[in-house]
């Protein structure tokens, strides 16, 4: 019976990452790397193998558990691969071999079936992604010595799938010259078995360098604020950056902008900042009657230097007095300003709550604020 046996070469220590730690180990969203690409694998997979540096097997193993046989790699990619095969027990020539490498983190596993009944049929197929740039051979001193014909040229990547026995057959043909290939496509070429493309998708990106940390998808954050000011007389009333003309204003350390202080709790929250308290405490004198719209800049600045932006806002005032209606727009295009993004990202809606409660009872107004923000920037926050 056709077994699918996966090996994941990880034997990488990923210096050019500049991590600190080997890269297979970075986090994507709450998983790492290995973890993610077994993931892929794992239930469709009759085994699964990652060769894993010498210098980081107890970590490594540590990680990847029990869903994947872990072996020590070799010092180059072809040697991991190669130490897995032969670490792989009981191989069938027909069983398929399907590598693929640990800093392919976004590969779309769904074309895997068709892809392997292909390499049932034809022995040898991988996953290449065809030139888009225009591709230019250049000698040692960076001079372009030819432009090749784009159209025959194919990035390899992988999945790269073989029957068990041509690559076995191949290994039996290779000696240790200390040049290695850099594919097992090119060492199975070598020996006159033809190998097929398959189309590879574009987000079947390699992590190699630092800067390609920036192309890691990051999945948005939400943050949520809730904040509530008493009336007090004889005060202007801010809401959300504005002077709203009233008789009554709010009670507070600050101008006690309910609206702005839930946001600024919301970006905060988002971001894993803690909360509008830590950040302006009402015990220091330096906030007293400060605009909130000085707070929410400050916040914003802070968020987005840490390379967020901001997808959107939701803000709910709950008032009972005075009708909010006709400045809500006029709020929305001063956070968008305050904030330096397009106003249709801020919606701002308010409520009387019936007459219920401490807000129909016209004793205050309350605000929450739900926002989303992304990370945009190369950096792992
Ligand atoms: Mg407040």
């Amino acid at each position: 019976m056709l077994r699918r046996r996966v090996i994941i070469p990880a034997g990488g220590t990923g210096t050019r990452m500049n991590l600190g730690y080997p890269k297979q180990l970075l986090h994507l969203g709450g998983t790492t790397v290995i973890e993610r690409i077994i993931q892929m694998f794992f239930g469709w997979a009759d085994d699964i193998w990652v060769a894993v540096p010498a210098s980081s097997f107890e970590v490594c193993a540590q990680v990847i558990g029990e869903t994947a046989h872990v072996v020590a790699g070799g010092s180059t990619r072809f040697a991991s691969v190669q130490a897995a095969f032969h670490a792989i027990p009981d191989v069938a020539d027909d069983d398929l071999i399907i590598i693929h490498d640990a800093a392919r983190p976004f590969f779309e596993p769904e074309t895997l079936n068709r892809a392997c009944d292909l390499a049932q049929t034809r022995g040898a197929v991988i996953y290449a992604s065809p030139a888009t740039d225009t591709v230019k051979q250049v000698d040692a001193h960076g001079q372009i010595e030819k432009t090749l014909d784009r159209s025959t040229i194919f990035l390899a990547q992988t999945p790269q799938i073989f029957r068990a026995g041509i690559l076995k057959a191949a290994y039996a043909t290779w000696t240790d010259d200390g040049h290695p290939p850099t594919d097992e496509a090119a060492l199975i070429e070598s020996t006159g078995t033809p190998v097929t493309v398959f189309r590879s998708s574009k987000t079947n990106i390699k992590l190699t360098e630092q800067e390609d940390l920036a192309l890691i998808p990051r999945p948005p954050r939400i943050g949520h604020g809730y904040d509530v000011h008493a009336f007090q007389a004889g005060r202007p009333l801010y809401l959300g950056g504005i002077h709203v003309p009233h008789e009554l204003g709010l009670a507070g350390h600050s101008d006690a902008d309910v609206a702005l202080h839930a946001l600024i709790d919301a970006l905060l929250g988002a971001a894993g900042l803690g909360d509008i308290g830590q950040w302006f405490p009402d015990t220091d004198p330096a906030y007293t009657d400060i605009r909130s719209t000085e707070l929410l800049q400050q916040v914003w600045q802070t968020v987005h230097a840490r390379g967020y932006d901001l997808c959107n806002a939701d803000l709910t005032i709950q008032a009972q007095i005075p009708k909010l209606a006709p400045h809500l727009d006029d709020m929305r295009r001063m956070i968008a300003t305050l904030l330096l993004i397009d106003p249709t990202c801020i919606n701002i809606k308010a409520t009387t709550t019936e007459g219920l409660g401490f807000v129909g009872r016209k004793e205050g107004i309350a605000a929450h604020a739900v926002v989303l923000i992304q990370h945009t920037k190369g950096v792992v926050p």
